[in-house]
């Protein structure tokens, strides 16, 4: 497989056509867009959605004003309450609120300080997430579809933490055009023994592979296109967000909290 940066993209907008930008640039550098997987990061399409906010925005709940204050007690850094109203309107669930806020997002992904961004953001103070990312990521890839690129996946890609290690990496927020995982059960491996449980996060593994190639700071690469790339004929299926009733860590966490 491929992955090579759309480069020279401009800055984002408010009301920008991702597709037709991504396109245009991609015709450009004569990338094959056709069959290919393109990923965009969440920070453009948060642009182009208009999902920028300001701290001013925002009457601090008492909530907030709680949350805040536990974080300095317990983490010994000012929080500032309006950013913990932020989080919370951009949350159904609260997980930990100190040291650090994680949350799950109204689409269902849980991760610190509900993905709001504060990096390669002009103008505004916040970045919030696109609102639903799968329909982002489906009005992407119309837009290609609509210029006559068939067969264009898309995902929507974060850089996010995760639990048990440390460091960052590229996951998928939103994808269409495609399944978010390849299931490997019943397969067999060298020995011949029958797998029962690898179901593939491939949006995720390919939102972390391309997250090599956007890198985190000025280089000004949000989308990439993959390339050769085969989803192959294993069964697909579009779960990715555990629901707390199948999620032990998350039902662990709950009762610490209310201990
Ligand atoms: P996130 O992972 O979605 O939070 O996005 P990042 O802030 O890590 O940015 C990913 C890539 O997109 C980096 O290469 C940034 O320099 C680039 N980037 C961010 N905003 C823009 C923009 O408005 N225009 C362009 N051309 N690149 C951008
Ligand atoms: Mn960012
Ligand atoms: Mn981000
Ligand atoms: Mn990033």
């Amino acid at each position: 497989m491929e992955l090579t940066p759309v480069t020279d993209l401009p800055e984002i907008r408010p009301g920008d056509d991702l597709a037709a930008l991504i396109a245009g640039r991609a015709d450009d550098l004569g990338l094959g867009l056709e069959g290919a997987v393109l990923t965009v990061a969440s920070t453009v399409v948060s642009k182009a959605e208009g999902r920028t906010a300001n701290l001013e925005d925002y009457a601090v709940s008492g909530r907030a004003e709680e949350i805040a204050a536990r974080i300095e007690e317990v983490a010994g850094e000012e929080k500032d309450p309006r950013f913990a109203q932020a989080v919370l309107e951009e949350s159904t669930e609260l997980l930990i609120e100190a040291p650090f806020l994680l949350t799950e997002t109204r689409f269902g992904h849980i991760t610190v300080n509900a993905g709001i961004d504060r990096s390669n953001v002009p103008d505004h103070d916040l970045l919030l997430l696109p609102k639903r990312p799968t329909e982002s990521a489906e009005r992407i890839r119309r837009g290609f579809e609509d210029r006559g690129y068939d067969d264009v996946a898309v995902i929507v890609t974060d850089t996010s933490g995760r639990p048990f290690r440390h460091g960052q990496r590229g996951v998928a927020l939103g994808w269409a055009g495609m399944p978010a995982s390849r299931d490997w059960r019943g397969e067999r491996d060298r020995d011949g023994r029958e797998l029962g449980v690898t179901v593939q996060s491939v949006v995720d593994e390919l939102a972390a592979a391309a997250n090599l190639v956007t890198g985190e700071g000025a280089d000004g690469n949000p989308a990439v296109v993959v390339r050769d790339w085969e989803f192959g004929d294993l069964e697909g299926s579009d779960e990715l967000f555990r629901s707390v009733e199948d999620d032990l860590i998350r039902q662990a966490l709950r009762e610490w909290r209310f201990e």
